[in-house]
């Protein structure tokens, strides 16, 4: 590790976020104070609205925050590679950046890759939140539908993880294209825990995903990991 990388780095894919960022970037780092060095990396998924002005700003104002800008809207997942690509620590956290994935859960998940040497942290969704019956009931026929083609129990399953630097080096490897970032942390191996936790409620604004581009996202899963 370079002396200068930090510890570890979180990574916020950003569509039309402006509103969250700043009490999303805060709440982060109040809650990792005192767990080592950092760096929080967002990565703006070409938004329409003023999220790179905000991380512009929040970055100038912060220097532990710097920021990515794609030239258009490539999808979150693009916004993942991105960011592990990217990041420079020794741990990487991806995370939702509308608060929906709680910042409270950080310091456990750093503990269980620090003190307890797993590779991948794994939070889990046991509660998911409001949505719509029609986006539940697709969630959970896509689930099953990836669980049967790939083997991995995806249940519950969700963006927000942790990964050591082999996992993302690993990840990086691969070298994929079109990704499918749960599948392929699950595929690659390694220690892998769970931590269970609540989908919050939005912060502001509203989700960024038609029922198409849900389809659209679901069948490039399916055909680029089973
Ligand atoms: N996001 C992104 N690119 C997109 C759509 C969403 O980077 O094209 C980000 C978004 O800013 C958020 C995360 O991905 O940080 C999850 O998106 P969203 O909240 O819209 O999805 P949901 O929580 O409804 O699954
Ligand atoms: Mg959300």
């Amino acid at each position: 590790m370079d002396g200068a990388d930090p510890c570890f780095t979180v990574v916020l894919p950003v569509y039309r976020e402006a509103e969250n960022l700043k009490e999303c970037i805060s709440s982060i780092c109040a809650q990792l104070g005192d767990l080592g060095s950092f760096e929080i990396l967002a990565v703006d998924d070409g938004s329409p609205d003023n999220s790179w002005q905000v991380i512009t700003q929040l970055s100038e104002d912060n220097p532990l925050v710097r920021g990515i800008r794609f030239s258009r809207n490539f999808g979150k997942e693009s916004a993942i590679s991105a960011g592990l690509a990217h990041a420079r620590g020794q741990a990487v956290v991806i995370m939702d950046a509308d608060l929906q994935h709680p910042p409270e859960l950080l310091p456990q998940m750093i503990r269980l890759w620090r003190d307890d040497k797993y590779d991948v942290v794994d939070a889990v969704k046991v509660a998911r939140g409001k949505e719509s019956k029609l986006r539940r009931l697709m969630a959970a026929l896509f689930t099953r539908l990836m669980c049967r083609l790939t083997g991995f129990n995806l249940a519950g399953s969700s963006d927000f993880k942790l990964l050591d630097r082999r996992a993302v080096r690993a990840w990086l490897q691969l070298d994929e294209r079109l990704t499918f970032y749960r599948g392929m942390t699950e595929w690659i191996g390694f220690r892998h825990t769970q931590v269970p936790f609540e989908v919050k409620e939005r912060a502001g604004g509203a989700t960024s995903w038609s029922y198409c581009e849900l389809l659209s996202l679901g069948s490039n899963a399916i055909v680029s990991f089973s």
